[in-house]
């Protein structure tokens, strides 16, 4: 048995596919230690600094305290807690929606949705470049999965309009986490109600930095539709763990009753709620955080696009660089640590073959010293690999 692990290993490490760890010493910033040394950190999903904000850690200190550390059963046995039921209500009122649901991570949302929404007289059309929580949410929804051409709304007008399906979900990530590019969110609500179809966003990278207040990718597009069925997560810009569903109240009462990965899961911790209702709380009091996010992605993408990089269409804070091919960009990657700037490669099976790249994303903590740092840096590992 060991010896056909040995030998995937081996293959995988053949292709530039096996990946590690990188330990980072201390809490997640603009700048960690690593390796006994300090770099700039340029990967990291937390947009906003708020993992390490004082208030942030405060209320989750706090909320220890007040509830101990576990929730100690799942939310339909005896784990639901005032700071779930806060939280909640705390989402509903940011969201604007009727209702909102706790999950314990953006993945088991994905999973719940597609698993409790979709059978097998189900259709679901999938873009192809969704999240892989959305790829293996589809597989455990048994039902029919259509899958469309990475944001082409001729494609899914066309299957939708082929499709004898009773039950149809459209199903897109907002934000695409390799690409940092948008769904065009306005067509597809609108082929959604033509079509009769469900519509799921997953706002993992757009809650707390797309719209003026940070709502997410409705608010950005001025869509108000309250069919829509929106996942946002709280582990990236709302600096704590776990994720949402924001629907109709009718919605998340059949999620509630069905949703196998809400159902046999320990509910999260009081910490993390109270932290998560925290975030949101600055991110409404503060719009300079958010302001300080767009112009350190302005700035980044100004320069690279100047010394000729492909930002790959990018219009938020993820600023991938094209490279192609895997080893190069692990190379790439290796170069940047080495000069203390640490942004992630990307290969395959993360995103299609032949299209690894450097991927960067941005933090309101970042000053302009540090994106000329690293755009600069960038610039010239690309020039030696
Ligand atoms: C990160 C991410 C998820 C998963 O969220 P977690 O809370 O980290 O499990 C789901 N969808 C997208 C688009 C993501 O980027």
């Amino acid at each position: 048995m060991i010896e056909n692990i040995r030998e995937e290993l081996a293959r995988l490490e053949g292709l530039g596919l096996r990946r590690s760890f990188k330990v980072i010493v201390g809490p997640q910033g603009p700048v960690v230690r690593m390796d006994g040394r300090e770099v700039l950190l340029m990967c990291s999903n937390d947009y906003l600094n708020l993992a390490n904000h004082p208030l942030v850690k405060k209320a989750a200190i706090e909320a220890t305290e007040r509830w101990g550390a576990s929730a100690g059963a799942s939310r339909l046995v005896s784990g639901t807690m005032e700071p779930h039921a806060m939280l909640e209500e705390r989402i509903r009122q940011f969201k604007g929606v009727e209702a909102a649901l706790l999950f314990n991570s953006g993945y088991n949302a994905n999973l719940a949705l597609l698993s409790t929404l979709a059978d097998r007289t189900a259709e679901v059309f999938s873009d192809r470049l969704n999240h892989a929580s959305i790829v293996d949410a589809c597989v455990l929804s048994r039902a029919k999965v259509t899958r469309y051409a990475n944001r082409d709304i001729d494609a899914l007008e066309r299957l939708l309009k082929t499709s004898k399906a009773r039950t149809r979900i459209i199903i897109t990530d907002s934000v695409f986490s390799m690409d940092g590019t948008l769904a065009p969110l306005r067509e597809i609500t609108s082929l959604a109600e033509r079509y009769g179809a469900m519509l799921i966003v997953d706002d993992a990278h757009a809650t707390g930095v797309l719209g003026n207040t940070g709502q997410g990718s409705l608010e950005h597009f001025g869509i108000k539709n309250p069919d829509i069925i929106q996942m946002g997560t709280l582990g990236k810009a709302l600096g704590s763990f776990g994720a949402f569903v924001a629907a109709r109240k009718e919605v998340i009462d059949l999620l509630i009753s069905k949703a196998r990965p809400l159902i046999y899961t320990t509910a999260l911790p009081p910490s993390v709620c109270a932290a998560a209702a925290k975030a949101i709380d600055i991110i409404e009091e503060d719009p300079s955080l958010l302001k300080r996010l767009w112009q350190n992605t302005g700035r980044l993408k100004e320069r690279l696009s100047l010394a000729g990089l492909d930002t790959m269409e990018s219009s938020t804070p993820i600023v991938p660089v094209l490279a192609g091919d895997a080893k190069k960009v692990m190379k790439i990657s290796a170069s940047l640590l080495d000069k203390g700037v640490f942004i992630q490669g990307i290969r395959p099976p993360t995103v299609p073959d032949g299209t690894a790249r450097l991927r960067a994303t941005l933090s309101a903590a970042h000053s302009t010293d540090d994106i000329d740092r690293a755009a600069a840096a960038i610039i010239e590992a690309f020039n030696v690999q």
